[in-house]
């Protein structure tokens, strides 16, 4: 029976693979999960075949609780709000890998040094995935307001880390022979790892989040490798490998585009609060829709930059609608799309897909940002941090560095948004204040609806 439930296996590992690639072009995103959706129900279904399962029953249960839970949740969940999720469901998988290491230690069934370092660093990485996802889930969702920064808390990072690995080192040697460990320095191995989960996370705050969740997410792949391992089990380790490796790759593109070594991220966070950075000179200007919609509609190429609040308003439809309007008549209009826009990987060209914005006119910003140059109009809708020149200007902000889009160089600039709110790195924005650019204030859905009817007026 087992090489039957390890064929399945074999062909779970190819739907993952496949799916993964597929999920690499937004053409083929809903493919390649459903693949992937496909894969995950077989290994499910080709494990209750495994010779020795017991509890069924219990597990059924599981099965359902948990799989109902998360189809609810699947469905209710705003789009906006799918990053705390992601967060949460990975830091699920962190914690589940730790807890297969402490249910295999208490069962007396990690036996030899390279099974009892593996299930000692799972538990870990788990644990450290599983705390600093609730802890980012907090944050995401508004809970937990602050970052806090302890003093000297690079010093505590490490030490704590110091000694978490020293314990565990301990525990493999002492469970190396036996195949269990003392339960009283189990318990205070997984409580320093959960501790650690949440000192690491707590500090970060800012544009640094989006590498933080990436890079939990790949230490919840590792974990669940290195569990796979323990219990022999090829499905998890393949599985653990595709999130560990693409998870970590994720974090590296992620850390590119913020600019921000991942040492950086740790050690020296961006807390998230205002900070006073240098002087911005200059005035807001408001301009009135009627104002913003001859200045598109005459121009001759048009760049749109989508933000975080264009997803909160759910203005993705109204800014298509309002595109096709200026291209009919003669303007060229192109969609911006930076990296950490949002608040996930994607977010923007998610929302932008679902409209119905054709994929040739999406662009990254390194393909695009030559080109503000030559625009007459950018159009920065509920975009804020991607769009801040003092990351290029001033030193002393918490973003200097980021790659931001090019808004600044564009000959106009029309910033949508509802008033004088931060991004969410907190800190004032240059843009608002340079000589071309004018606020057109409200939310994001109502002020194009505006745009658009005195699109329609002028034609
Ligand atoms: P920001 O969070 O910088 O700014 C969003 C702006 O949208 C705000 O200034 C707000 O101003 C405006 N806004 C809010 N609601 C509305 C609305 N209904 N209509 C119109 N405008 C609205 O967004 P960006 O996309 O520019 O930057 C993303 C930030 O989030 C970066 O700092 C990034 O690091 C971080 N992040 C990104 C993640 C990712 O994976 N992409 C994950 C976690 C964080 P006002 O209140 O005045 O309307």
């Amino acid at each position: 029976m087992e090489w039957i439930v390890n064929g399945v296996y074999l062909g779970v590992a190819a739907l993952f693979i496949l799916g993964l690639k597929a999920m690499a072009s937004p053409v083929r995103a809903r493919r390649g999960i459903t693949w992937a959706g496909i894969g995950m129900v077989l290994a499910t279904v080709a494990t209750f075949a495994l010779p020795g399962m017991k509890n069924l029953g219990l597990i059924v249960a599981a099965i359902v609780i948990g799989g109902g839970a998360a189809w609810w949740a699947g469905k209710v969940v705003k789009m906006t709000d799918m990053p705390q999720m992601v967060a949460i469901y990975n830091g699920m998988g962190g914690g589940a890998a730790a807890l297969i290491a402490a249910v295999e230690f208490a069962r007396g069934e990690v036996h030899g040094p390279v099974v009892a370092t593996l299930a000692v660093l799972g538990s870990l990485i788990g644990s450290v995935a599983f705390s600093g996802s609730v802890v980012a889930f907090l944050k995401l969702q508004g809970i937990m307001k602050k970052a806090l920064r302890l003093p000297a808390q690079n010093v505590v990072n490490v030490v704590l880390a110091l000694v978490t690995v020293g314990l565990g080192a301990w525990i493999v040697v002492a469970s190396s022979a036996t195949g269990s460990a003392n339960a009283a320095l189990l318990v205070i191995f997984f409580a320093l790892s959960l501790a650690l989960g949440v000192v690491l996370t707590n500090p970060i705050g800012g544009a640094d989040m989006p590498v933080v969740i990436s890079l939990l997410n790949a230490f919840t792949g590792l974990a669940v490798g290195f569990e796979g391992y323990v219990l022999g089990n090829p499905a998890l380790i393949i599985a653990g490998i595709v999130v560990g490796a693409s998870g970590t790759l994720l974090t590296q593109l992620m850390a590119r585009a913020m600019n921000r070594p991942i040492l950086n991220v740790i050690f020296t966070p961006i807390t998230g609060e205002a900070q006073a950075g240098g002087a911005i000179e200059g005035r807001m200007k408001e301009m009135s829709a009627q104002d913003a919609a001859a200045m598109m509609r005459f121009a001759d190429k048009v760049i749109v930059i989508p933000g975080y609040g264009m997803a909160v308003a759910g203005a993705q439809h109204k800014v298509w609608e309002m595109a096709k309007l200026l291209e009919e008549a003669g303007v060229t209009v192109s969609f911006a799309i930076h990296p950490v826009a949002g608040r996930m990987p994607g977010h923007m060209n998610v929302l932008l897909a679902e409209a119905g914005v054709p994929y040739e006119k999406i662009f990254d910003l390194e393909e695009i940002n030559a080109d503000f140059g030559l625009t007459d109009v950018a159009l920065v809708i509920g975009a804020n941090d991607v769009v801040n020149p003092v990351a290029r200007t001033d030193k002393t902000s918490p973003i200097y560095g980021m790659p931001i889009l090019d808004a600044d160089r564009a000959r106009n600039c029309i910033v949508i948004k509802r008033g004088k709110g931060a991004g969410y790195s907190g800190i004032e924005n240059g843009l608002f204040y340079a000589e071309n650019t004018s606020m057109l204030y409200g939310s994001a859905q109502q002020a194009v609806a505006d745009v658009i009817t005195q699109i329609k007026e002028l034609s």
